[in-house]
């Protein structure tokens, strides 16, 4: 092994600090996985809302519930690609576009497990709609929320959470998609200090159009260096050199928010605009994407209920042979996962939010992990609804096939899947990583290193002896705590096994990669449904048992399968055929 071992390379290692907060912190649930552990505080008792928060969010819902019965109508929305000014004014009489904001600011001071609910309640029956309001409110106000200073929010904040305003979050650009550092708009310097000038283009902004006020990414030098940085920028149309140069692009679903092209020339924005400290506009972005995937959850439960909805009215009263449809097994296997799935969905997105609402600094892996889990699990649930319906599900009578089309940018939105597996399994595997770096450096060079390095061998001999003690009050839900404890056991010998094995390769290694991040995912959804399934029993509701019962069991097969991949794999064939394929240019 040599000294460099399993230290990521510099640059990236920089990224990294600007994009993870590097501040000492308590342990997040999910980092806690990578190093065996089971930090129960985070996930039990299960999260309930605080009284305060739930007389709120029992005022707001029967409100909303008949708004969006009597005015919202999903089907036009999609098919004239518009969302109708009288239902963005009604959302925002609501509170729905200021609904975490404080109210001091006109906001009504929601917390994000409560907000949750609301975007649930929205995602059940409109994409295009919760998509609007994720764009405006989630990422839209959420960095001024976070970053701006008093004068800044005092400033912007009230006629955005009114909704006389609307607002945009401008990251994506031709070279920068999945690849967010690599903004190319530059924000330089005007001579007498006072301005910032931007110069570039913006593509595929949700409310780019018609927002009157935008967080732009732009690049600025980094003062007395001839480095460059990303910063974050508030932005609105009116100054000059700012141009829209398409209003809507034509797209498959989620029709209803107008997604746009900007461009930049020369445009002067006051330095004042400036939001968050200069160079850290990374770090104001992923913050904010944060916040934003945690709504994502809540939307796809949501829509994840509806299909079951759909699927089960269905497969009650469509009759074939002789039979209601849910009278077969292929169909019952699918109803039957489709209820787990659900209730699986629905815990992890109230853990997720309570540890923003209860202050975890950061919580990033938890809320990629969210964004990966629910959205791969909605696309199954809606294929899976839409099979159920059979060729009913093709027309526009019935909203599946609207559904379908609307689910597939959860893959890409907002971080693409394949690239936040790979941030969760090598921002978890940091962690322990370095303990063992810790400990090859003492053998080297025991002097100055030889205590931190026994904390770290005592830490990582701990976890490797002992399985970590996950409790439960519910005497039905022993096994099930008892097998979640072996597996987070063996999941942490495959951490530190991979590690050693591919030291600093592990950063290219993608399959290893997705096996110990659906790991590490399936682990964490296993805990919030046995703390969500304990927290039901306690409370006498059984009627979820059989889907979370389900759940556990079937994720725990599954961890143990992406575990097993780390051995018994093809990857190598995969590579050699892939790599055949992209030699000749698609030809087989
Ligand atoms: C309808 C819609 C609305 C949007 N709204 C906004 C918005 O409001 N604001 C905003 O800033 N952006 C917005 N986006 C942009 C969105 O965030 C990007 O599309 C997304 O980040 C992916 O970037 P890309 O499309 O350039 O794909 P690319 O970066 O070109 O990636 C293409 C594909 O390659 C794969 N891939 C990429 N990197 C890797 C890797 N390292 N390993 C393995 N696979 C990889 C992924 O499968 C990915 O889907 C929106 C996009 C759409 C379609």
């Amino acid at each position: 092994m040599s000294t460099t071992a399993i230290q990521p390379h510099e640059k990236e290692i920089r990224d990294a600090e600007e994009l993870l907060f590097t501040g000492p912190q308590r342990q997040g649930f999910a980092k806690g996985l990578f190093f065996g552990r089971f930090v129960a505080d985070w996930v039990t008792p299960y999260p309930r809302l605080p009284a305060e928060q739930r007389e709120k969010l029992d005022a707001v819902m029967p409100e909303l519930r008949r708004f969006l019965d009597e005015e919202l109508d999903p089907a036009a929305i999609d098919r004239n690609a518009d969302i109708p000014r009288s239902v963005i004014d009604g959302l925002a009489k609501i509170g729905v576009l200021g609904m975490t904001a404080p109210e001091e600011f006109g906001g009504r001071g929601f917390s994000q497990m409560a907000n949750c609910r609301v975007l649930e309640e929205i995602g059940a029956r409109c994409a295009s709609t919760s998509v609007f309001v994720n764009a405006h409110h989630s990422i839209g106000i959420r960095a001024l929320l976070l970053f701006g200073t008093p004068e800044q929010k005092r400033r912007w904040l009230p006629p955005l959470v009114r909704g006389e305003k609307l607002a945009a979050f401008a990251l994506t650009e031709p070279e920068a998609g999945s690849d967010a550092a690599n903004v190319q708009t530059r924000a330089d310097i005007s001579e007498d200090g006072t301005h910032y000038i931007l110069n570039g283009e913006k593509r595929f902004i949700t409310n780019a159009a018609i927002a009157q006020v935008l967080t732009v990414m732009a690049r600025t030098k980094i003062p007395g260096s001839d480095e460059t940085a990303v910063t974050a920028f508030l932005v609105t149309p009116d100054m000059p050199g700012f141009s829209v140069t398409e209003p809507r692009m034509e797209k498959l679903g989620i029709r209803g928010p107008a997604t746009g092209r900007l461009a930049f020339r020369d445009m002067r924005v006051p330095r004042e605009n400036i939001l968050g400290p200069l160079g850290k506009g990374l770090k104001v972005a992923l913050s904010v994407l944060d916040f934003g995937r945690t709504t994502f959850g809540a939307c796809c439960t949501g829509a994840a209920k509806t299909c079951l909805r759909l699927a089960t009215h269905h497969a009650r009263t469509r009759r074939q042979f002789g039979h209601a449809l849910g009278d077969f097994e292929l169909i019952k296997k699918k109803i039957a996962r489709m209820a787990a799935s659900t209730y699986a969905m629905e815990a992890m997105t109230t853990v997720t939010a309570s540890l923003i609402d209860r202050g975890l600094e950061d919580y990033m892996l938890e809320t990629a992990m969210l964004k990966v889990f629910t959205t791969e699990a909605l696309w199954q649930i809606v294929n899976d609804a839409f099979q159920i319906h059979g060729g009913i599900a093709y027309f526009t009578d019935l909203p599946l096939e609207r559904m379908l089309r609307d689910a597939r940018i959860n893959h890409i939105g907002e971080g693409a899947n394949e690239v936040l597996t790979s941030f969760i399994a090598l921002v978890g595997m940091r962690g322990p990583g370095m303990q063992l770096k810790e400990i090859w450096d003492a053998l080297h060079h025991p002097i100055g290193h030889l205590k931190r390095a026994w904390r770290a061998g005592w830490d990582r001999v701990g976890a490797a002896l002992h399985a970590p003690s996950v409790l439960v009050k519910s005497d039905a839900l022993h096994p099930h705590a008892h097998r979640l404890s072996r597996l987070i056991w063996r999941f942490n010998l495959a951490v530190d096994r991979e590690l050693i094995r591919h030291r600093e390769a592990i950063l290219d290694r993608e399959y290893v990669q997705e096996r110990i991040a659906n790991a590490a995912m399936e682990l964490f959804a296993s805990s919030c449904v046995l703390s969500r399934w304990d927290a039901d029993m306690q409370a006498g509701l059984m009627h979820h048992d059989r889907a979370a019962g389900l759940f556990l069991r079937e994720s725990s097969r599954r961890a143990r399968q992406f575990l097993a991949g780390l051995r018994d794999n093809d990857d190598e064939v995969i590579n050699a055929a892939a790599e055949a394929v992209l030699r000749h240019d698609g030809a087989p």
